[in-house]
């Protein structure tokens, strides 16, 4: 009998166990309602608001200062925080879907929302103390903007490798160093700042502290200049003998290498979905045009190569986006490196297709389809390089196989 109980209780957890690795292999695409709101929502700001004025801000490489205000005022700089602090609440599909249909209008507003939502609202959201919260949260669900300072100038994708340094001085650290390409450093208002208490300890030895971006040894630099997303802002931040507070860490010190790769993963969703809305738009650009343009007597969509062309484009830009929304669903390093991977290839190459179709028009800044191509590049750039999310991919797809 004892056996029998046994034998049934061992069954029925292998059953279960198997029906929640099925669970968890089971992605469905079905946006809930709430879901399609606030992607018709964003779709009719991004019309009305950015498609129009997107060749015009990239051109003249300007911040999209009224655009970032107006999604404030909606809520969106807050999108995944906690209502009490001023957010939406909203979920990281929600939020990746407004990421996509911005950038399908204006690239650089999709990016800066991205960053500042999954890389610093998040981070505070979720990892910060009440008080963290009150100063560094609250009024950037407002309208102030966050920012994320991991790399430097010799440590990017290898992160674990930074040299600014976090010195304890009694209730306060003292922070020394240089951190590049930080993204809205110039219009921000607070950064998440990684640095080392112990650069012999790798990653056991970070930390991360949120400074405000006008304390005394703060020095923000030039903006880059850049191929694509040229509205965007990014430039290096100088760290000389900057007084923080121990209430400002966020967590344990050794600790912020781990919470800078956590709210990496979430921004990997976001470089995803950033990558698909550009991937649309080029596609949208290239069927517009070629539905237009006449050749050999006919519309260029009648040529049998410009469909293939269409069609690969339209796969391309389809698995991008199931690979997001599920990355966005599931949330796991594998799963948003593989997609950030594949939807930014696919961005390059979908943009790179639209020229094509474009022809000479598609090499004149007086069409959108040079700018796509720009836009495209760096979604395989930032957020960690292509190279680095294929190797995370691998590296799981074999421990998931017991074959490391
Ligand atoms: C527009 C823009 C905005 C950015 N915003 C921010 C920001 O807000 N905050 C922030 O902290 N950073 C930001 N970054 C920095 C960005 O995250 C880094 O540029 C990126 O992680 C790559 O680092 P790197 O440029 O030092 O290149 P490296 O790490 O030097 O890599 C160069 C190349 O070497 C190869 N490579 C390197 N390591 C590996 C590896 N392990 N496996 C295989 N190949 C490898 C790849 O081909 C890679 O492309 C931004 C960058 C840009 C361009």
């Amino acid at each position: 009998m004892a056996t029998n109980v046994l034998r049934t209780s061992t069954k029925t957890i292998s059953l279960i166990q198997n029906a929640k690795k099925l669970l968890t292999r089971t992605f469905t695409t079905k946006l809930t309602e709430k879901q399609l709101e606030i992607q018709q929502s964003v779709r009719d700001f991004t019309n009305e608001h950015l498609k129009p004025k997107a060749a015009k801000l990239d051109q003249e490489g300007k911040y999209p200062f009224k655009e970032i205000k107006k999604l404030a005022d909606l809520g969106f700089m807050g999108a995944c925080v906690d209502t009490e602090y001023g957010g939406l609440g909203y979920d990281y599909l929600s939020l990746a879907l407004a990421v996509e249909e911005l950038s399908r209008g204006c690239a650089s507003t999709g990016m800066l929302l991205s960053i500042h939502n999954f890389l610093y609202a998040n981070l505070v959201n979720e990892k910060g103390t009440p008080e963290q919260k009150e100063l560094f949260l609250r009024n950037f669900t407002k309208g102030c903007i966050g920012c994320f300072a991991l790399s430097e100038p010799e440590a990017g994708s290898d992160a674990a490798n930074i040299k600014t340094t976090a010195t304890r001085d009694g209730d306060y650290w003292i922070l020394n160093g240089k951190k590049s390409w930080v993204t809205s450093a110039i219009e921000g208002s607070a950064v998440a700042v990684f640095a080392t208490f112990d650069p012999e300890l790798k990653h056991k030895g970070i930390v991360c502290f949120l400074v405000p971006l006008d304390f005394e040894g703060v020095f923000r630099g030039k903006k880059e200049q850049i191929m694509g997303v040229r509205a965007a802002t990014s430039c290096n931040v100088t760290l000389e003998e900057v007084r923080v507070p121990n209430s400002y860490v966020v967590g344990q010190p050794g600790e912020g290498f781990k919470i800078a790769m956590e709210q990496l993963d979430q921004a990997r969703i976001g470089i995803a979905a950033h990558a698909v809305g550009i991937s649309q738009a080029a596609l949208d650009t290239a069927i517009n045009y070629a539905k237009h343009r006449i050749a050999f007597g006919k519309s260029l969509t009648r040529l049998p190569s410009v469909q293939d062309r269409l069609t690969e484009m339209s796969v391309m830009v389809e698995t991008s986006r199931l690979l997001t929304y599920r990355a966005a669903t599931e949330v796991k390093t594998k799963n948003s490196a593989m997609a950030k991977y594949v939807a930014g290839r696919n961005a390059a190459a979908v943009a790179d297709h639209c020229v094509q179709i474009m022809g000479g028009k598609g090499l004149s800044t007086s069409y959108d389809a040079e700018r796509h191509y720009r836009d495209a590049r760096g979604t395989q750039i930032y957020g960690g390089v292509s190279d680095v999310q294929k190797r995370l991919v691998g590296h799981f797809l074999l421990k998931e196989n017991g074959a490391l």
